[in-house]
């Protein structure tokens, strides 16, 4: 590693590592839903404060901004995402979630995002510490609203660049159910995009006893859920890449009444327009054709939740940031992945300018249950994946090799001094 990263990184002292374990433990006991994110906003604001960074909060609703300006040289943008998912957590951790929202929905930090916050902290406060060792500007981003798809274009939509400036990369990264020590990126496509749709199905409800009088929504949304499966396996192409899952399935209230209405939630993951449009016309096609053949009073009603784009990183970008890894971690924890069928938006950031993204993973998972786990061929089983009531990334050495990181990409891309 070069000298200037080692010097940066030497701040990185048992004093910084027990602050960041504080912070992240208040932050995972205190997880909020997207766009709700305002105690989070507001203890990140207080810290990047007292680093002496500009602050800006109320970015695209519940955003905030941080500039830390250090002369001449390139904007590079870190970005964090800070919301939680509505999920009741069970992980039995002394720190476990209890929160809920307002209306009484379990909250947690499912996906780790409380971990992002805290390791561009870490990397901020490296950087504030030794800015004779860097110039230009840094500008963190602390993302709401990443889990409902919609948080990056909030906060472009809210001014981000015109206000802020326009950095030269947008560098961010995400924690997964890898070994913790374990950095893992996807040169090119490496996140899929999402079409989350809500299906509302419309029947006639009666009495359970008498099913000739009505018309069965149950059985309608059973039907569809059936042939919704033949989307991928009969009409995408066996080189195509698509995934078509239904999560929810939501209808009637007791055994002897058949009810009014259902209502599916439903989840498409592609990676090419042409694949996208296809799939989507197929579902249509099915929800409204079932419909029909149950003899349905109305047409169903189908509308989007929301949606991701494909996350496309830079590929010499992204190459070259591994680099940097490789040079800190050692090449033998920096691993090549192949595209997986996750979403993100922080693609969403970079295409708003046409600037170069670079996003990567590092591990979360306990090193030796693991191994374990590899050993004995339990892995699904055993490491549990994020939005799961079990996800918590190990503190150590996870919030160490997240600091890191993103302290080593922001330098890659910084100005020698
Ligand atoms: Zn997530
Ligand atoms: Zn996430």
């Amino acid at each position: 590693m070069d000298e200037r990263t080692q010097d940066v990184l030497r701040g990185l002292n048992a004093h910084l590592r027990a602050d960041l374990e504080d912070c992240y433990r208040d932050l995972h006991l205190h997880p909020e839903l997207s766009f709700a994110e305002t105690q989070t906003a507001d203890k990140v604001a207080k810290r990047l404060a007292v680093l002496g960074v500009e602050v800006a909060t109320g970015i695209g609703r519940t955003g905030v901004v941080g500039l830390l300006r250090n002369g001449a040289g390139p904007t590079v943008l870190l970005r964090a995402d800070m919301d939680a998912l509505p999920v009741k957590e069970r992980t039995g951790l002394p720190y476990a979630s209890m929160a809920t929202a307002l209306d009484g929905t379990p909250v947690m930090h499912a996906c780790g995002h409380d971990m992002h916050v805290t390791c561009l902290l870490g990397a901020l406060t490296l950087l504030a510490g030794r800015r004779d060792r860097w110039s230009g500007t840094v500008m963190a981003v602390f993302q709401p609203g990443e889990e409902v798809g919609s948080g990056a274009k909030a906060m472009v939509a809210d001014g981000l660049y015109d206000r802020f400036g326009k950095p030269e990369v947008v560098l961010g990264q995400h924690v997964m159910p890898i070994p913790a020590g374990k950095v893992a990126y996807c040169p090119g496509d490496a996140l899929a995009a999402t079409d989350a749709l809500r299906v509302h199905l419309f029947g006639r409800g009666g009495h359970g006893s008498l099913p000739e009088r009505t018309v069965d929504p149950v059985v309608m949304a059973a039907a569809i859920v059936m042939r919704l499966q033949t989307v991928v396996s009969r009409e995408i192409g066996g080189t195509e890449t698509a995934v078509v899952t239904v999560g929810a399935i939501n209808a009637g209230t007791k055994d002897n009444v058949i009810p009014d209405e259902a209502e599916l939630l439903v989840n498409i993951r592609t990676y090419t327009e042409d694949v996208r449009s296809r799939v989507l016309a197929a579902v249509q096609r099915i929800v409204e054709s079932e419909a029909f053949a149950s003899g349905a009073p109305r047409k169903p009603d189908i509308s989007t939740i929301d949606t991701f784009p494909v996350l496309r990183n830079d590929p010499e970008a992204t190459s070259r940031t591994a680099d940097a890894f490789r040079a800190v971690l050692g090449a033998a924890n920096v691993e090549q992945m192949p595209p997986a069928m996750a979403s993100e938006d922080i693609g969403d950031l970079a295409t708003a300018l046409g600037v170069p993204l670079v996003y990567w993973y590092f591990g979360g998972a306990d090193p030796a249950a693991y191994a374990a786990a590899v050993e004995k061929g339990t892995l699904a089983d055993d490491i549990p994946v994020n939005h799961s009531p079990t996800f918590a990334p190990v503190i150590s050495p996870t919030l160490e090799v997240g600091t890191t990181t993103m302290t080593a990409a922001a330098l890659h891309w910084l100005q020698t001094p």
